[in-house]
């Protein structure tokens, strides 16, 4: 099983790990801290140094428990040998910002907004799409949801990660979903983001420490995709 270190701490951007199987240019790894997409978060990019060489990590696949590498070439390489792992930050932390910009809009409409809920979203190197399904929902409305998701942005929360037995995930508010509350039957330790004073979510993907690190989300555009979903997309700036 490959530990995933970006489920624990967003911030690594290098670390050391072995290589447990080798598949001409897929290597298997004993801990990765590469993302490999999910939850509307793309996977990451970055490189593998091996000795003297240097290969770019093309894609990340789960295999089960485990993550595989898909490199740019095949690796002339061991079981067993040591390789470093290094992120490309700019991309990754733009990200953790986006990501954490919807959980804050989210949290938002969870508080102020009865009847609403986030029922997609996908995150661009630059932007974020959202869908929201919300009676009522005007470009004007949207625009007042992102100022207040400003304000939450501002006053600086804590955004922390934490990790929740069944017993413990019981009695809160963790998933909106059927899918989400399915996923979670299943799981006997749920990973929970929690936006300190606003919200907390069952999640997989990664995040900033606080709220101050997202900038300033600016609503780009907003579409309408039927009576009651309509797609916003954001930026963020600062
Ligand atoms: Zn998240």
């Amino acid at each position: 099983m490959t530990e995933k270190l970006y489920l624990k701490d967003s911030y690594l951007r290098e670390t050391n790990a072995k290589i447990t199987n080798i598949n001409g240019s897929e290597i298997t790894v004993d801990t990765d801290i590469f993302y490999p997409s999910g939850g509307g978060q793309p996977a990451d990019s970055g490189k593998v140094l091996h000795k003297e060489n240097e290969y770019t990590v093309n894609e990340i696949k789960k295999d089960g428990e485990d993550i595989v590498l898909l490199l740019d070439k095949a690796i002339d390489a061991n079981k067993g040998d040591e390789i470093k792992e290094i992120i490309d930050w700019s991309k990754r932390y733009a990200h953790m910002k986006l990501h954490t910009a919807i959980h804050i809009i989210d949290g938002v409409l969870e508080r102020d907004y009865n009847s609403s809920l986030i029922t997609g979203n996908q995150i661009y190197d630059d932007r974020a799409r959202i869908d929201i399904s919300m009676d009522g929902l005007t470009k004007e409305l949207a625009s007042g949801i992102i100022e207040k998701a400003n304000s939450v942005i501002s006053e600086g929360h804590e955004v922390n990660v934490k990790f929740l037995t069944k017993e413990e995930a019981a009695n809160k508010n963790l998933v909106r979903t059927q899918p989400g509350r399915e996923l979670m039957s299943k799981l006997d330790i749920i990973r929970v983001i929690e936006i300190a004073g606003l919200d907390e979510q069952m999640d997989g993907g990664t995040h900033v420490k606080n709220t101050k690190e997202v900038g300033h989300i600016t609503l780009e555009s907003f579409e309408n995709k039927g009576k009651q979903n309509k797609r916003l997309y954001i930026k963020l700036n600062g």
